[in-house]
């Protein structure tokens, strides 16, 4: 008889159904059109409702999935209003397929971490630059980041109605990363990419001093990294504190997976 898949790929595969069940949230309540917006810190720092619901259905799915992970999420929401349609209780099952590198495969429970960001750029959603947003959930171990998923919930939403909407890219250290495919940026250019909601003359004195041949201004770390690793940039850089960790850890885990650095 086969031997149970490994907790971590166990962990990628829920976490890979509850970015899509997340996706789905975030394009409904666009859809209805009530966005419920309210600012954290200022108005370069919001929440919506979808921020809310998002975050509420990835957490409580995985928490009740895997109740010894520590989970992380960015928005202050409480467990008591998640309601059982919020739950996502699938799994991706290609991912169960894969062999889990075998540094990995006696992790416990309680040694994992998986960081949140139910929508990453949020300031983007509100202003109606969808194809920025992202679904980020990272999972960290012995504090570096080994998995993520990336959901682009609004992927090809420019290609017509035919085309299939929204897409996840993962990825696992050692294994590789996919759903997506990788390229180099064409012609040896070097293009930055960096923030558009958050800029400073710091972050611009930085990229001007790194002579690029163009500037990319994108909201969403999940986004600027799915740009990087297809090609359209090469280095994402914002000189500036701001990111969070639930911003870096799953894209960070898939630039490593696919040999990049951050
Ligand atoms: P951006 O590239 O501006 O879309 O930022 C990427 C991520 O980092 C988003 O989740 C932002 O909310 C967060 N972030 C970056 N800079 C700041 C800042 N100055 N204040 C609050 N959040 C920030
Ligand atoms: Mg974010
Ligand atoms: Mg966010």
């Amino acid at each position: 008889s086969m031997a149970s898949p490994a907790l971590l790929m166990r962990v990628v595969a829920a976490a890979y159904s509850a970015a899509e069940k997340a996706a789905t949230i975030v394009r409904n309540v666009m859809a209805a059109g009530d966005l419920g917006i309210v600012e954290k810190t200022g108005a370069n720092d919001l929440q919506t409702k979808a921020d809310r619901l998002a975050q509420m259905s990835i957490c409580a799915s995985l928490a009740r999935k895997f109740p010894m992970v520590t989970i992380i999420g960015e928005e202050e929401v409480t467990a008591d209003e998640v309601t059982e349609e919020l739950i996502e209780d699938g799994h991706c099952e290609e991912i169960l397929k894969k062999t889990c590198p075998s540094q990995y495969t006696g992790i416990k429970e309680e040694e994992l971490v998986i960081w949140v960001d139910p929508l990453d750029g949020t300031k983007e959603y509100t202003e109606g630059l969808l194809d920025h947003v992202t679904v980020l959930i990272g999972i960290a171990y012995e504090g570096k980041a080994i998995a993520g998923v990336i959901n682009q919930p609004y992927y090809n939403y420019e290609a017509g109605a035919g085309a299939v909407l929204g897409r996840t890219i993962w990825g696992v250290l050692g294994l590789g990363a996919f759903g997506f495919q990788l390229r180099e940026v064409p012609g040896g250019k070097h293009i930055i990419i960096t923030t558009r909601s958050h800029s400073s003359t710091l972050v611009n004195d930085c990229i001007s001093a790194l002579n690029p041949d163009s500037v990319i201004r994108v909201g969403g770390a999940g986004n600027k990294i799915i740009q990087l690793i297809e090609g359209k940039a090469s280095a994402y850089v914002f000189a500036s504190p701001g990111c969070k960790k639930w911003d870096t850890c799953a894209p960070e885990a898939i630039l490593h997976a696919v040999g990049g650095k951050l």
